[in-house]
């Protein structure tokens, strides 16, 4: 299997997407730190000081509305960083080809390419317009 981006452009993105990963941790720590029960103080320093790797995990039984978009995405990103650490990173998990130099720009997480997106979110009921 060819890496579908260099080495150059995965640092890159790798950049990005740890940036994003610190905005998002810094977010939910203020939002945790907002309400008044104890246990979401506690997993608020866990969050702002863990590894990205596992922040999603500890965020599992906090539910609440606000935050859970953040989790989302950071999912995400744990995701797309994985995938760069695996050299997978570009390549559409659903059916192997290059995702787009563009997509990949304006979504680093994209983890499939532009048609099977649109399948999925077609099959998903989705009415909202296709992204790239
Ligand atoms: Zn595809």
């Amino acid at each position: 299997m060819t890496n579908a981006i260099s080495l150059e452009e995965a640092a890159s993105f790798r950049e990005r997407l740890r940036a994003r990963s610190r905005t998002l941790r810094a977010e939910i720590h203020d939002t945790l730190m907002r309400t008044d029960a104890e246990q979401f103080a506690r997993i608020a320093g866990e969050v702002r000081d863990a590894e990205e790797a596992s922040v999603a995990n500890l965020l599992v039984d906090v539910n609440m509305a606000e935050i859970t978009r953040d989790v989302e995405e950071l999912r995400d990103i744990e995701g797309a960083l994985k995938r760069i650490a695996s050299g997978a990173y570009g390549i559409c998990v659903k059916c192997g080809e290059p995702i787009s130099r563009a997509r990949l720009e304006a979504y680093p997480t994209a983890k499939r390419c532009f048609p099977c997106q649109r399948r999925y979110e077609q099959s998903r009921g989705s009415t909202a317009p296709p992204s790239l």
